[in-house]
């Protein structure tokens, strides 16, 4: 069900100035950004390979990254993983009493469906589910 990490989340104060390493620095190509309302978080993908680096800005005070970055400063926030079927998976996951944090999933950015599990169920490490 799992096919492979879809893509690195992590949280910054300002993806302008991280581009200045991940694009300018390290040479790797800006495959777009999308700003997520209901997140209050603007989001920009760098590809590397056919995995993604997702840099996750805070919006507004209020927006779970800008809480995030309070608590533990800028770092890995999450790791993606690609599922060809999100509902299965978290039923199954849900069925084998896996602590999630969305039991059904939710429009995610580029319109891919997400989910998050809880990071007490991974090892200390929030995964994000995605599907195309
Ligand atoms: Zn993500």
């Amino acid at each position: 069900m799992i096919e492979k990490i879809d893509h690195i989340g992590i949280a910054v104060n300002s993806i302008e100035e991280r581009l200045r390493f991940f694009k300018d620095m390290l040479s790797l190509e800006l495959a777009g950004t999308e700003e997520i309302n209901d997140q209050k978080v603007k989001v920009a993908f760098v590809k590397v390979g056919d995995v993604n680096i997702e840099l996750l800005e805070p919006t507004d005070p209020a927006s779970p990254i800008a809480k995030f970055i309070a608590k533990k400063g800028e770092g890995i926030h999450h790791i993606a993983l690609k599922t060809n079927n999100i509902s299965e998976t978290l039923k199954h996951l849900n069925e084998n009493n896996i602590t999630l944090i969305d039991s059904a999933p939710r429009q995610g950015a580029h319109g891919k469906k997400i989910a998050f599990i809880h990071p007490k169920s991974t090892g200390g490490v929030l995964i994000e589910l995605c599907q195309e």
